[in-house]
């Protein structure tokens, strides 16, 4: 895979799956504008790679990031928009604060990075945008309505987007990992983790790398011909 010349954008790029996007895509020969709330675990040494600091929710900061990673690398080709979080709890007890939170991080912060970054990939008439949803998204999950409401509108999302873009050259596609070993699954109850497993046909939890290789493959002219796909990504899980 080659995206020498291409410049990225990664949301939630400093931890997880949202960094081992961003080496995946530095390993390839991109330039790497990573977007986060923190840095703690950000290497500042990388060359090609520059970091940002923004919460995704927010709409007018999204547009100025967008603008001075511009000013900073001079195009952008790719955004994966991957920043995301969850607070989960049954539908009984969900407060407004964690439905908010959820919807305006998950759901919100891929339109608005989509929304900025589009008219530029319109106007170059090519790039990729790769939005991160989850199995959740496309079958439910007790006790994470908020969350896989969040992942389902990543899916109608990325499909409207395919179409509106498709003419311009742009391609617009969803993954749906199962769970993958992160610090978001490290914080989940055991008899999730077991029941999870218990679920995954290939008997063993994804990493991040896993997920990385297929959005780079996403991100790459290999997949110039898939848009508005939905690609899981879980060992089984969801079958
Ligand atoms: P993680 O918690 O390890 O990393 C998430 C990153 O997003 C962190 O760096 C965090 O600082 C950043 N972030 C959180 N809120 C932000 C905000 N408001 N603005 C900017 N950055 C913010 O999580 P992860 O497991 O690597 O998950 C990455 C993505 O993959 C998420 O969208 C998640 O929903 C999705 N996903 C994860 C799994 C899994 O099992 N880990 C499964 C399916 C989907």
């Amino acid at each position: 895979m080659d995206l020498n010349g291409k410049v990225a954008i990664v949301t939630g790029g400093n931890n997880g799956i949202g960094l081992a996007i961003a080496s995946k895509l530095l390993n390839y020969g991109a330039s790497v504008a990573v977007v986060d709330l923190n840095d703690d675990a950000f290497d500042k040494g990388i060359k090609n790679c520059k970091f940002y600091k923004a919460d995704v929710s927010d709409f007018n900061k999204a547009n100025e990031i967008v603008e001075n990673i511009i000013n900073d690398f001079s195009a952008v080709d790719i955004l994966v928009n991957n920043a995301g979080i969850n607070r989960d709890g049954v539908i009984w007890k969900m407060s407004e604060e964690q439905w908010d939170s959820v919807l305006d991080v998950n759901l919100k912060g891929c339109f608005n990075y989509s929304r900025m970054v589009s008219p530029l990939l319109k106007a170059q008439a090519g790039g990729k945008i790769v939005n991160i949803s989850s199995i959740n998204g496309m079958r439910g999950k007790f006790g994470q309505a908020n969350y896989s409401a969040s992942k389902a509108g990543i899916i109608a999302l990325t499909k409207t987007m395919a179409k509106e873009l498709g003419r311009y050259g742009v391609n617009v596609n969803a993954v749906a990992p199962g769970l993958i070993e992160s610090e978001m699954t490290k914080k989940l109850p055991k008899d999730a983790l077991s029941l999870a497993l218990a679920e995954t046909a290939l008997n063993k939890f994804g990493n991040a790398e896993d997920v990385a290789n297929l959005v780079a493959f996403l991100c790459s002219d290999l997949s110039a011909h898939i848009t508005g796909e939905v690609i899981k990504i879980d060992g089984g899980q969801y079958i």
